[in-house]
């Protein structure tokens, strides 16, 4: 297969709070660090420990200091590629 562009592609994921509208608040799977299936943000990229998203609910986009960008098992707990 090709590789896809990565940019909001929605077989990347990552479960991060999202800085600008909260919206996992109140949501049971998000609390439970859970992988919610709404609650879950546009993988744009990654490089090393930082993460590019994208919000689906309010569309902003950040970087995400993971601060273990070199435990790669954590990082893999955050996010998933299919
Ligand atoms: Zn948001
Ligand atoms: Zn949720």
């Amino acid at each position: 297969m090709l590789p896809r562009d990565p940019q909001a592609d929605i077989g990347r994921r990552a479960w991060v709070a999202c800085p600008n509208c909260d919206d996992r608040r109140g949501c049971g799977d998000c609390e439970e660090r859970r992988t919610c299936s709404r609650h879950w943000r546009y993988l744009l990229s990654s490089t090393g420990s930082l993460l590019h998203l994208q919000c689906r609910s309010c569309t902003h986009i950040w970087t995400h200091e993971t601060g273990f960008g070199a435990t790669r098992s954590l990082w893999q707990r955050m996010t998933r590629a299919w």
